[in-house]
């Protein structure tokens, strides 16, 4: 017999996820004591209960000043050793007691530089904080495996120096490289150097695409950049035409990307908060997993949505009754997709996630 779809079952499912942020999935009670101890002042509440609230609504407020303010916040209270060691180690336990069996979490390291940390030493810093995490977890009875995904930030121009870092890091547990932060205005292609020299380097690299801005942005990340994965490309269906009898057209474009199994980090809650998309369900994911492109869930910034892998599955539940064989669908899409080795991801698809689901499933 099934086990009835809950976010009780949900968080026992083996999950994965590739699109989460480092400085958006604090927990309020860290985000209080770091400010403290580093003398961060800047606080919109000193207990955590308010704070954690202020964090949402704030990013629920459709004002990107407020929603930027959020990040202000949270970088603002790493930039130190050892809290960037703890918010790593917090991160890789929170995903584990979700039931996340493996997770990309990405930061721009340019972000934390502001008490002086050199690159290497805040690389170094998260990389000890995510491997104490996955000590922690499996004490626990929690196994979880966490990659680093570097960004470089869109508005600077660093990301030469942060491919390179990335690559320097690649034998530690840095999988890839990602370019985050506004679009409109900061088109991929700026960044050629960065992306030519990870292709030399046989690297791998997400670009955040397609989330506020359309096509173009889309396009570039991929033919002109050669991004393996399309981080949100929500604005994919722009170019997909549904008739009123149903019938559907791809453009060359999203013909392409699900073509080629170009993997979309797809992340409805945060979509819904930024106004990518104005519900959950008429997020376009419900047209782009029925047309088998190669979608994934993911959660973006936990803290700022209050949202887990389990949270976002059974929203997706709620809005277009997917069950375990949707979740498992998404879960192999997702390892199938993560930068990880081949035999790695076969190992993790074949030994965690389809047994897992197979108990469920019953
Ligand atoms: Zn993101």
């Amino acid at each position: 017999m099934s086990t009835p779809v809950n976010l009780d079952n949900i968080r026992q499912a083996p999950k994965v996820l590739l699109h989460d942020h480092l400085d958006g999935g604090l927990r309020p009670q860290t985000v209080v004591e770091l400010a403290e101890a580093g003398g961060y002042s800047g606080l919109p509440h000193d207990n955590a209960e308010d704070l954690g609230r202020w964090f949402v609504t704030a990013a629920d407020s459709g004002s990107l000043e407020r929603y930027l303010e959020t990040f202000a916040h949270t970088v603002g209270v790493m930039q130190a050793v050892e809290a960037l060691q703890r918010v790593a180690a917090e991160a890789a336990e929170d995903l584990a007691a979700d039931g996340v069996v493996y997770a990309e979490v990405r930061y721009a390291p340019e972000l934390f530089q502001e008490g002086g940390l050199g690159l290497d030493q805040i690389v170094q810093a998260v990389q000890d904080g995510f491997r104490e995490g996955e000590r922690r977890a499996e004490a626990a009875g929690n196994r979880i495996r966490i990659g680093t995904l570097l960004c470089a930030m869109r508005q600077n121009a660093r990301s030469t120096e942060i491919a390179n870092l990335a690559v320097r890091y690649r034998d530690v547990g840095v999988v890839g490289f990602d370019i985050a932060g506004p679009e409109a205005g900061f088109p991929p292609t700026r960044n050629l150097d960065a992306f030519e020299f990870l292709r030399q380097q046989n690297a791998h690299f997400t670009i955040h695409a397609g989330e506020a801005f359309g096509l173009p942005s889309i396009w570039e990340a991929i033919q002109h950049c050669g991004a393996e994965r399309l981080g949100h490309g929500v604005r994919i269906v722009d170019d997909i035409k549904v008739d009123g009898d149903g019938t559907v057209h791809l453009g060359r474009l999203a013909s392409y990307v699900r073509d080629r199994r170009i993997p979309l980090e797809m992340c409805p809650s945060s979509n819904v908060q930024t106004g990518a998309a104005d519900s959950i369900e008429s997020h376009p994911i419900g047209l782009l997993a029925r047309l088998r492109f190669r979608v994934t869930v993911n959660t973006d910034n936990r803290l700022m949505s209050h949202c887990s892998m389990s949270s976002e599955f059974a929203a997706l539940n709620e809005s277009f009754g997917y069950g375990w064989d949707e979740f498992q669908w998404f879960t192999v899409n997702a390892m199938k997709s993560s930068f990880l080795g081949f035999d790695e991801r076969l190992g993790v698809i074949n030994d965690v996630i389809k047994p897992g689901y197979a108990d469920l499933v019953g």
